[in-house]
């Protein structure tokens, strides 16, 4: 389901896309391409798109300073979790009301501290496995992969026949946040991820009822109280029965 919300996120970027003919500083060719052919990134490509969207939201988010109350609990109860099945995480918390949260495909985990106020430790640490679960999944690339494929900079790495990491422009930057971290999942995906949270739970000892806690907190929130992290991940209402499910 498409909701106004999202609408409203998704159009600037076709606003954005709209200008890239004009607006280059980036180095690459703008053939106005829409060619459908996927582009096929590697994992260290991944990373280094990844890294250059952290870098921008970062840049324009209020970051917790290290001596901050939500910057010491995240600091505290993601303490032991500096990696998980190979993934370097590197976590900071953004203040802002928002309840949202999200990770980047090169170990970037963004807490909102309007997320961190209503959930426990253990709801924290379902997100966080969450999250990641997006990212060992495979859709984290996947939706770069899709979003990359239909810009003018597929025809770039082409054009130059190899497949480094090209250095995306702010607002190429812009575009790829709103179609990888700002758009919404699939319920599959949904799942795959919630699946994912449930095997992290259970692997590091922590309570695994904290998956329904925290979907049920979500979902009393959609009638009310805005939430971006409901918008990109649907359905808390049947994801938290499907979780309660899995505990018996
Ligand atoms: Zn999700």
């Amino acid at each position: 389901m498409i909701t106004r919300r999202q609408s409203i996120l998704v159009l600037p970027s076709f606003a954005l896309a709209g200008c890239l003919a004009t607006a280059d500083n980036s180095g690459l060719i703008r053939a106005a391409s829409t060619a459908s052919k996927a582009l096929s990134l590697t994992d260290d490509e991944v990373r280094g798109y990844a890294a250059q969207m952290a870098k921008k939201m970062d840049a324009e988010a209020k970051i917790a300073p290290v001596n901050n109350k939500y910057a010491q609990r995240l600091t505290a109860l993601t303490s032991g979790l500096q990696e998980d099945k190979g993934l370097r995480l590197n976590y900071k918390v953004y203040l802002t009301p928002e309840v949202n949260a999200f990770a980047m495909a090169d170990g970037t985990i963004r807490f909102y501290s309007g997320l961190m106020d209503m959930m426990t430790d253990d709801e924290i640490r379902y997100v966080l496995g969450h999250e990641i679960g997006h990212v060992h999944s495979g859709h984290t690339k996947k939706r770069m992969q899709t979003a990359l494929s239909a810009s003018a900079i597929q025809t770039a790495a082409a054009s130059s026949g190899n497949a480094q990491v090209a250095t995306l422009a702010n607002s190429e930057l812009g575009d790829l946040i709103v179609k990888v971290v700002k758009a919404q999942h699939s319920q599959s995906n949904e799942n795959e991820a919630d699946d994912y949270a449930m095997e992290f739970l259970s692997r590091r000892n922590f309570q695994r009822k904290a998956a329904v806690t925290a979907l049920e907190k979500l979902d009393k929130l959609s009638g009310g109280r805005e939430s971006n992290w409901l918008s990109t991940h649907p359905a808390p209402k049947e994801r938290a029965a499907r979780m309660s499910s899995k505990l018996v």
